[in-house]
This record gives structure tokens, C-alpha cells and sequence, in this order.
């Protein structure tokens, strides 16, 4: 895929970082920063400090024709930014096809199905377990489906913690155009960063029910002793998440 012309014209420094990207599916920005650096002086390329958006904007103009692109998001955890491919051509599963077979697709899709259709952004193991024994394609047996599931986690596209599974910010980043094309009606926007939103807080007026990341509600509410919906004015009755500038979840991504 990055064989003749393109992989000719981006330096040695932008393809080794392209590169170091495919392999690691996604790097938060830390770790983006720290590869640029690393990128640069190992093929004796100028480094500039904090001109990563630069360095990344000169990857995806070779990108372009490819309809391919590094995109920047959110992990609804910790609020850190992450780097991922992104296949814009694609609005199909049809990357991971290399990695898993037509059944293993069809449950990751039926796990997107539940994560999505769920208040809170999350798919209970044994609710993935059970829609194991629907699969159209050729069904999974338990162990066959657990396996899956920790080689979904192995290869960053879920997150798990005590049985309950949501998307991975690299997932979040590669499939959203895949998931705003199947889910129209159901996929929801946080109301503070305008970003897809799974893993939130809701506002409980009904007539309202604006979404918010946990780490957007922390970062709106830091400061304001009256707790109030930036979107209908009334009460905001969630307790508030406390955001630590290093969380336990960039380390478990
Ligand atoms: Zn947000
Ligand atoms: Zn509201």
C-alpha cells in the first residue's frame, strides 16, 4: 500500500513515522511528539519542536490521493489527544478483513450495534456473548467469542475493564465515518467538543438530554460552583469527574 510514487516523495523521517503509526494503530500525543523528535534525528531531518501538526499536515497532502489521512481524537477517558489512520475511502469494516474472518467481523459489528444503541457507551460481555448465538455468517462458540474479544482489546479496537467493553479512541477515530454512515439516527454529538460521543453524561430534562464526554464535563465545570446544562440552564445533576492530568487510562490503552 505505500509502495512507488507516494512513499518516493514523503521524506524518510515522515514515512517512519507513517509507519510507526500502521504498526501501533494509534499513539496518544505524548507519544506522537516524542516519535516526531525521534523520526526527525534518526534520519538527520531538522527538528522543530511543536510543529507536529505541521510535520503530520506534510504526511497527509501525500496521503490525500489515497484517500487516506491521520486524524486527531479524543479518548473519552482521559481526554488525551490520539493520532490514527484513517482510510476515508473505506465506510466498511472492510480494513480489518486481513485480521479476522467474516463471523469475527459480523460480532464486532453487532458489539458497535450495542455499543451504540447504549445509553452510556458501553456493551456488557455476556450481551456479546449472547449475540454470538445470532451470527448469520457461521456462529461462534463461547471460548471462540472470549478469545475474540481479547484479541480485539489485544489489537486496540475495544477497551475493556470488569466485562464491560467500549470502543477504543482508536476505533473511534478510524471508524467513525463507518459508524455515522450505519447509525444516522442514533450516533450523538457532545454537545461541548462536537466530537461523536459514546462514554457521557446526559442531561436529565428530557426535552433536552445533551451528551457530554467525561472529560469535557470535567474541563466545563472546573471553576463554577453552580452546576448548570450549558445547553437548557437546568441543574446538572451528575456528579462531576475528576480528570487527572495523568490517568491510569493512557497506560492501559
Ligand atoms: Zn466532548
Ligand atoms: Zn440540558
Amino acid at each position: 500500500m505505500m509502495q512507488g510514487n507516494m512513499s518516493q516523495q514523503l521524506g524518510n523521517s515522515h514515512r517512519r513515522f507513517l509507519q510507526t503509526l500502521m504498526t501501533c494503530g494509534s499513539v496518544d500525543e505524548p507519544g506522537a511528539r516524542s516519535l516526531h523528535q525521534h523520526c526527525c534525528e534518526t534520519h538527520n531531518t531538522q527538528y522543530v519542536p511543536d510543529q507536529l501538526d505541521n510535520f503530520i499536515n506534510a504526511i497527509n497532502s501525500k496521503l490525500q490521493p489515497l484517500f487516506m489521512q491521520i486524524r486527531k481524537g479524543m479518548s473519552e477517558e482521559s481526554g488525551q489527544q490520539h493520532y490514527a489512520l484513517v482510510n476515508m475511502a473505506e465506510t466498511e469494516v472492510t480494513r480489518m478483513s486481513s485480521d479476522y474472518t467474516e463471523n469475527e467481523l459480523e460480532l464486532f459489528r453487532k458489539t458497535i450495534d450495542l455499543i451504540v444503541a447504549s445509553d452510556n457507551g458501553l456493551a456488557l460481555s455476556t450481551d456479546i456473548l449472547n449475540s454470538a448465538d445470532t451470527l448469520t455468517t457461521k456462529k461462534l462458540k463461547k471460548t471462540e467469542t472470549e478469545q475474540l474479544l481479547k484479541r480485539l482489546v489485544q489489537d486496540k479496537w475495544l477497551c475493556e475493564k470488569q466485562g464491560e467493553y467500549t470502543l477504543s479512541t482508536r476505533c473511534i477515530i478510524e471508524m467513525e465515518p463507518y459508524i455515522r454512515t450505519m447509525y444516522p439516527e442514533q450516533v450523538k454529538v457532545c454537545h461541548i467538543c462536537h466530537n461523536i460521543v459514546f462514554q457521557c453524561q446526559t442531561c436529565e430534562n428530557p426535552v433536552c438530554g445533551v451528551k457530554i464526554h467525561f472529560p469535557c464535563v470535567a474541563k466545563y465545570f472546573r471553576g463554577r460552583s453552580v452546576r448548570r446544562c450549558p445547553a437548557c440552564d437546568d441543574a446538572w445533576e451528575h456528579e462531576v469527574p475528576e480528570m487527572k492530568r495523568r490517568s491510569r487510562s493512557q497506560s492501559r490503552r
